[in-house]
């Protein structure tokens, strides 16, 4: 069984929103997505809540550039 959702995220470099599929059914987890704009690492983590059947998606960019 496998629950895919497509969701949209902000690129935490350039801003531009991005979409990404996600694949829940291997639980919660860390991963590096590539933006298709700037090319640059977007570090997501994904938390599945299987309780709710919802799923967390957390964004920020790696070299921690908070304004
Ligand atoms: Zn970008």
């Amino acid at each position: 069984m496998h629950k895919y959702s497509m969701q949209n995220v902000n690129c935490p470099h350039c801003g531009h929103t991005i979409n990404i599929t996600l694949d829940a059914s291997a639980g919660s987890q860390n991963f590096y997505d590539d933006c298709s704009i700037c090319c640059n690492p977007i570090h997501l983590t994904m938390e599945v809540d299987e309780l709710h059947k919802t799923i967390n998606l957390f964004v920020d960019a790696d070299d921690e550039q908070i304004f």
